[in-house]
């Protein structure tokens, strides 16, 4: 039975979510969109008791700050780092996320593009539709197989993208803030290193303050001419000037990107170059996952409100 419409839990919608997902929430929390012009806009401001973002859109200081009976902030991804986590402890307020239901997709998507980037699979597929594929041959592509993969970030969805290449018989090595002693791969001490080592240099560390432009202008260098660089983490883990620079002057040979700073309103010198494949923000987004992802957001929101156990937690309430 749905509760009534006065005593259902307000619930702000930072961002939307499927109607799969909406339809059973209207049924027990009563639904409020963000106003284009902020918190300001809000007649309910200050009964709000739950928010529902997306790791795109998070939730800063001000917008935590301006909802006084704010309890939770349930992410609808597994990236937090637009959420002020101050803010939110400085205000008491919980925060989730979805973590492992996006795993193996986010994993894919490295794969997908490192495929699509070294065999020229969307050029291919350009030159077919084009009609010209009699007058005109592909140039030969690059291999996969023994090639040497060195993935930034060996958390959950790094180890998954070192699992998947294992499969194509390369090697592989890794940087990580923090040492993996069950791990069997080669660790290298800076991303710079572990760039100059690899020919395949996939990026998979979490967003936030602390990995803004961790992959620099030395590291990508390191990684040579002939070096691609995969990104499916955030814009900002890579200095994205230093990243353009090398691409146009081909100090790199090329970058299979899923994340851009300023999305989607990327840098427009990515559009004129031909050694990218860009994928606007893609990582998660399947049925299945999406679904999965879903659940676990209304499963947190559950939790909280019959008191119990977040599933997910990032921040815990502390009084
Ligand atoms: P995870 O298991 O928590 O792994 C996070 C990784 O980042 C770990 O290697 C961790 O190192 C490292 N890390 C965290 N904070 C750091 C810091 N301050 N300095 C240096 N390294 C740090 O997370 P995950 O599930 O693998 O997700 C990783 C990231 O992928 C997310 O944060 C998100 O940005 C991105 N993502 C993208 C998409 C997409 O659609 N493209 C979808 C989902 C996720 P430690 O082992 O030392 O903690």
């Amino acid at each position: 039975m749905s509760a009534t419409r006065s005593s259902r839990p307000k619930v702000l919608m930072v961002s939307s979510m499927p109607e799969w997902d909406l339809a059973p929430m209207r049924e027990a929390y009563d639904l409020i969109d963000l106003p284009a012009d902020g918190p300001s806009g809000l007649a309910s401001a200050a009964d709000i008791a739950a928010l529902v973002t997306s790791g795109g859109k998070g939730a800063d200081a001000a917008l935590i700050e301006a909802l006084p009976a704010l309890a939770l902030i349930t992410v609808y991804g597994v990236g937090y780092d637009k959420v002020d986590l101050d803010a939110a402890s400085r205000c008491n307020v919980a925060v989730t996320n979805t973590p492992d239901v996006l795993t193996n997709d986010v994993a894919d998507m490295a794969l997908a593009l490192t495929l699509a980037l070294s065999r020229r699979i969307v050029d291919g597929d350009t030159l077919v539709r084009s009609g010209a594929w009699s007058e005109k041959s592909m140039p030969l592509t690059g291999s996969i197989s023994g090639r040497k993969i060195g993935i930034v970030g060996l958390g959950r969805i790094g180890e998954a993208i070192a699992n998947r290449f294992v499969g194509f018989d390369t090697e592989i090595g890794y940087w990580n803030r923090s040492p993996k002693p069950l791990s069997s791969w080669r660790a290298f001490p800076t991303p710079a290193t572990l760039a100059a080592w690899a020919d395949i240099l996939v990026v998979a560390v979490a967003g936030g303050n602390d990995t803004v432009g961790l992959v620099n202008a030395e590291t990508i260098v390191a990684l040579g001419r002939d070096g691609l660089l995969i990104n499916i983490s955030r814009g900002t883990t890579i200095d994205e000037a230093a990243l353009i620079a090398a691409l146009e002057s081909g100090t790199i040979a090329g970058a299979g990107l899923d994340v851009f700073l300023n999305e989607p309103a990327i840098d427009r010198r990515f559009l004129s170059l031909g050694n990218v494949v860009l994928s606007p923000h893609q990582g998660s987004a399947t049925v299945a996952t999406r679904r999965a992802m879903g659940e676990l957001v209304r499963a947190n929101l559950a939790a909280h409100f019959a008191g119990e156990t977040l599933p997910t937690t990032v921040l815990h309430r502390h009084r």
